[in-house]
């Protein structure tokens, strides 16, 4: 099977001061909206199961080979909400909200790809899977969503990488060894 998935090759930066200021505000803005949610426990969302051996390998090479575009729009906010913290605090019931926002703070990536989120490093992403938002976590572009409707699931795929609204491809395959990308080494 042969499916294709964006890709992206901005430069990576440090990320300034004032962006990680814009992220402790947005997590403060979304730690208020929980606390003054009717129903908080209403806002959890069904737990997304991860894929496991070869469609996740799969999902992990056509991530890598993308190097993210994606996570493009997650600038300083990553798609993180009130949902996502209600899911976290339940989680974490020991962790007031300073030491939460600070648990955010230090896994900002060293080095993010230019404008795109904080946590998108080179590595892929650097923020520990149990913080991430829910849509983080369940995504799957119209490539990999093509992938994982086929039963039962091809056992070889070849990845095509093209640049939106370019022609230029970058090939790949499912066993092609993990480097950059969204689902990374760094998942837990
Ligand atoms: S889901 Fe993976 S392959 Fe698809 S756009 Fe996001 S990082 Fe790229
Ligand atoms: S997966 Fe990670 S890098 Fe991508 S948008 Fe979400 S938090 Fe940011």
């Amino acid at each position: 099977m042969e499916i294709t998935v964006p890709y992206q090759d901005r430069t990576l930066e440090s990320p300034s001061l004032d962006r990680v200021r814009r992220l402790r505000r947005h997590l403060v803005r979304s730690l208020r909206d929980l606390r003054v949610a009717k129903h908080p426990d209403r806002l959890i969302q069904p737990y997304t199961a991860e894929p496991e051996g070869d469609v996740a390998a799969v999902l992990r090479a056509g991530c890598a080979a993308c190097h993210g575009h994606c996570c493009l729009g997650g600038g300083e906010h990553a798609y993180l909400d009130e949902r996502t913290m209600a899911r976290v605090r339940r989680d974490r019931p020991d962790q007031d909200a300073r030491g939460l926002i600070a648990a955010y703070v230090r896994d900002v990536a060293p080095m993010s790809y230019a404008g795109s989120c904080l946590f998108h490093g080179a590595n892929g992403c650097t923020l520990d899977r149990a913080l991430r938002a829910d849509l983080c976590i369940s995504y799957h572009c119209d490539g990999l969503t093509s992938f994982l409707r086929q039963a039962p699931a091809p056992s070889d795929v070849i990845i095509h990488a093209v640049r939106p609204g370019a022609a230029s491809v970058r090939p790949g395959r499912n066993n092609a060894k993990v480097a950059p990308g969204r689902e990374d080494e760094t998942d837990g």
